[in-house]
């Protein structure tokens, strides 16, 4: 996607990993100059050999003629110091922005005039569930056979995706890191997850949830916006855009409220959505056989999906034929095999006690492989969670602490993953569930969780050939 409004301005580019790199060429095709700075040395080298222009920006000098400074996603701006570049912008006055500024600035300046349907955009923000929230508005996009594309922060960078088809929905996971620094944030429908209180250590402040807030706003904010409101931030934000309780720009969701007697609401309770206009039933969906989305949390994300599609015109019982066929993320609580009545579930992603804490509470009889490089406290906060444990296998570096927090539930150190597979297979009965969901870091026996999760779905598969 060429970047509009760029011509002729001298811009910099900080950081050449994927997204910097595909930034400057977006810059590039837009006619701008481009310049480019990283930390890395065999990196700026390489980028010099391939025709880039590497400008020493921590130079004062070098900020010459520049315009703007595009900085790429994990490079800090603000906590817990920036990095010295963009902290030399900042002195400077020169704009800083990212990928996702530039995406919007150039998708909001862009001609529709020979598109029949308007491209529209899906922006997902909040601290949990964005992942799983976008993947399955994507994925109830395409089974209803909407021309979509899927991006951000999950899979391809915005400035990447293809340019936008007629009628095409762009979705667009957003982490608060991208929003804090984004100079515009103009989506057609805007959805708030929820905000955990962990989230505001880890960004040296309320970050996304404040910026969030202000983006919807702005004037000219979305047509629509998806509001969690299962904790205080959500409900002020909910109140304060919308112009009264039955104001239906605002769409509130819950997991676990009854939310009735707004102007318009999805909630999910027992096990059930329940879709409510200005306090009228308008559908409801069982969303306990949906083997993609288990758990409360994921019905949370089930209540985000079913809202912004619905906003989109979708009918209940499109969005609810792709909640049966959606097959979750890999590696989050995603079921991967039915072999002899005993269900397998992989959610390596969970490598701490809270992600597991979630995975343990979304089955029942559950046979539990854990372990891995433990972080502070082991697991000793989940030992109310795992009563309902049949049997934990404890493989990794922290197998042994495990075992001894887990005194009081059956278990077996097993150490390897082959192992852990191996002895939950020929235990296991009908009717149970094989979880892993190690509570854990991978660090000790892979690369990353999702090496780990591969290696226990590839296991399984073996189990399944026989
Ligand atoms: P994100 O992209 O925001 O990190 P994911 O969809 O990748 O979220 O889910 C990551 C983990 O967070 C999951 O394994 C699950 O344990 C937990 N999670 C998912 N959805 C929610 C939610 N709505 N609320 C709280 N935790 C969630």
């Amino acid at each position: 996607i060429p970047v509009q409004g760029v011509e002729n301005q001298t811009i910099a580019v900080l950081g050449l990993g994927r997204s910097g790199r595909a930034t400057a060429a977006a810059l590039a095709a837009g006619g701008a100059q481009v310049v480019v700075w990283d930390d890395g040395v065999d990196t700026r080298t390489q980028a010099q050999a391939d025709g880039m222009t590497v400008l020493d920006l921590t130079r004062d000098a070098n900020w010459q003629g520049i315009s703007a400074l595009i900085t790429s996603p994990g490079i800090p701006h603000l906590y817990p110091k920036p990095h010295p570049v963009i902290a030399k912008a900042y002195e400077l006055g020169i704009p800083v922005d990212n990928d996702i500024g530039l995406f919007f600035r150039s998708f909001a300046t862009r001609d529709w005039e020979n598109y029949d349907t308007p491209p529209r955009v899906i922006a997902i923000t909040g601290s949990n569930g964005k992942s799983t929230t976008t993947a399955l508005i994507h994925h109830i996009l395409r089974e209803a056979g909407r021309p979509t594309q899927l991006g951000g922060n999950i899979g391809t960078g915005v400035l990447s995706l293809e340019p936008a088809h007629d009628g095409e929905v762009v979705v667009l996971e957003l982490s608060s890191y991208q929003t804090d620094l984004a100079r515009a944030l103009t989506p057609d429908i805007a959805v708030f997850t929820n905000l955990s209180p962990d989230h505001l250590d880890r960004h040296g402040g309320p970050g996304g949830y404040f910026v969030a807030k202000r983006r919807l706003f702005a004037e000219g904010g979305p047509d629509r916006a998806v509001i969690g409101v299962d904790e205080v931030e959500g409900r002020y934000l909910a109140g304060q855009l919308a112009m009264s309780p039955q104001d239906d720009r605002v769409i509130r969701i819950s997991s676990g409220q009854k939310l009735e007697d707004f102007g318009w609401s999805v909630f999910a309770r027992k096990g059930f959505l329940s879709e409510y206009r200005k306090t009228r039933q308008v559908a409801s969906i069982d969303l306990r056989e949906m083997t993609g989305l288990p758990g409360e949390h994921n019905h949370q994300n089930a209540c985000a999906a079913y809202a912004a599609t619905r906003a989109l015109g979708l009918a209940p019982r499109e969005i609810e034929r792709a909640f049966h066929s959606f097959s979750g993320l890999p590696h989050r609580s995603q079921t991967i095999a039915e072999i002899n009545g005993v269900r397998w579930v992989n959610d390596s992603k969970a490598t701490n006690v809270d992600a597991a804490a979630k995975a343990l509470t979304a089955f029942r009889n559950i046979r539990w492989i854990a372990g891995g490089m433990g972080k502070d406290g082991g697991i000793e906060s989940l030992v109310p969670f795992i009563d309902q444990v049949i049997k934990a296998y404890f493989i990794g570096h922290s197998a042994r602490d495990f075992a001894l927090q887990a005194a009081a539930t059956p278990h077996e150190i097993v150490d390897t993953m082959e192992a852990a597979v191996a002895r939950a297979a020929a235990e296991a009965q009908p009717g149970e569930t094989v979880l892993l969901a190690p509570a854990a870091a991978s660090f000790d026996q892979y690369p990353n969780f999702e090496k780990r999760g591969e290696h226990f779905a590839a296991l399984v598969a073996a189990l399944a050939q026989g």
